[in-house]
């Protein structure tokens, strides 16, 4: 294993950060797999399961069966990390710009196509190793005159000339589900049945340049712009954002059993000289991102739950009651579309415009920007 310390730029006088990166197995074989958590600070399931990780990574390494290099940041947001306000945790947007760290990340195409022309042919590997190249060139190019953005440049350095990047996540409360693009979910699937994902959400475009679609766009999107001209493969770096269920769940048992699920899919792709471990059912389809209903309500007072997590409701039927205790009138908000109910608010109080739940439907209804804030 080696250990690497990457410094951010420094923001203020008197404090320095920096991004830790862990490196098993062989590096100079072209194959790679990109591993982050706590992209948002304060969520931590993934965390653990990178501590879990990076112990099974450890004992692949020394017992020679990596057939491809893993990179791993367990902490990949030092910055959210140390932001806390009274007693509170806000890791999922810096308090100076109001910026969500999982988004603005750079947009590779648009930065490295004009470069292309002049180096991509008719063979497919040379062209991937060609476009990683000139990834790394324009990020090196890159100026930083922020820490937030010295960070996004050093996590992208990290990761986009990797073949596999998983980004671990989570959400308030939340069964187990994850995000990737339409043209990866085949490459996906093996990885939703290992970690028993019960919703799985495709986009070619969610909107915002997420970290993991900042990674993965790039090739689908180059190889639609060259198509005809030179071979891109569309599924050259598979991304996916894993939500690892509600912030408070974390546990020894749930991280080490997560951990072994990434192990199992990393074996299934190939990076494990070993036999590869039986398929689990796909517990839930795959659904379209643009099919998802935010429950939202219109009116301020209690959150009252009405269905669990993970229930799959059909049109009409409740999501959950607002009561105001002032006027003593009830608000039910329904799923007007139906589907399965994969993540809701942890808070039980409603200030009237909040997203309470979130239902996956089967079909695409939205345009737009598709994540939330
Ligand atoms: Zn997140």
């Amino acid at each position: 294993m080696q250990e690497i310390h990457h410094p951010l730029m420094n923001q203020t006088l008197g404090t320095s950060r920096e991004i830790v990166s862990y490196h098993f197995g062989p590096s100079d074989v072209g194959r790679k797999v990109y591993i982050q958590s706590s992209l948002h600070a304060d969520e931590l399931p993934g965390m653990l399961v990178s501590w879990f990780l990076k112990k099974k990574l450890r004992q692949l390494e020394s017992d020679g069966v990596l057939t491809g290099e893993v990179v791993l940041v367990p902490v990949s947001n030092p910055m959210g990390l140390d932001q806390h306000v009274q007693a509170g945790h806000l890791g999922r947007f810096e308090l100076d710009s109001g910026e969500n760290f999982n988004r603005n990340y750079p947009d590779m195409a648009e930065l490295i196509k004009p470069e292309l022309p002049g180096v991509l042919g008719s063979d497919i590997d040379a062209n991937a190793r060609a476009i990683r190249r000139c990834m790394q060139e324009s990020l090196a190019g890159l100026p930083a005159e922020t820490q937030l953005q010295a960070q996004r440049i050093t996590l992208m350095k990290l990761a986009c000339d990797a073949d596999i990047v998983i980004d671990l996540h989570c959400d308030w409360e939340a069964v187990l589900h994850l995000y990737t693009a339409d043209p990866l979910w085949a490459d996906v699937e093996p990885l939703a049945r290992y970690m028993g994902s019960e919703t799985s959400l495709l986009a070619t475009e969610s909107g915002g340049n997420p970290f993991d679609e900042a990674c993965s766009q790039t090739w689908y999107r180059l190889a639609a712009e060259f198509s005809g001209q030179f071979p891109i493969a569309p599924n050259g770096c598979v991304s996916i954002t894993v939500e690892l269920r509600g912030q408070g769940e974390v546990s020894y048992e749930q991280a080490d059993a997560d951990a072994s699920a990434i192990v199992a899919y990393l074996g299934c792709k190939g990076y494990i000289a070993a036999p590869v471990l039986p398929l689990p059912d796909l517990r839930y389809p795959a659904t379209p991102l643009a099919g998802v209903e935010p429950i939202k309500t219109r009116v301020s007072g209690v959150v009252v739950h009405r269905c669990a997590i993970g229930a799959v409701l059909q049109p009409g039927d409740p999501v959950a009651d607002i009561v105001n205790p002032l006027t003593d009138e009830v608000t039910t908000l329904i799923a007007t579309r139906g589907g399965r109910v994969f993540a809701r608010h942890v808070q039980r109080f409603a200030t009237a415009g909040d997203t309470i739940a979130r239902v996956a439907g089967n079909e695409a209804f939205r345009t737009g920007n598709l994540l939330t804030a």
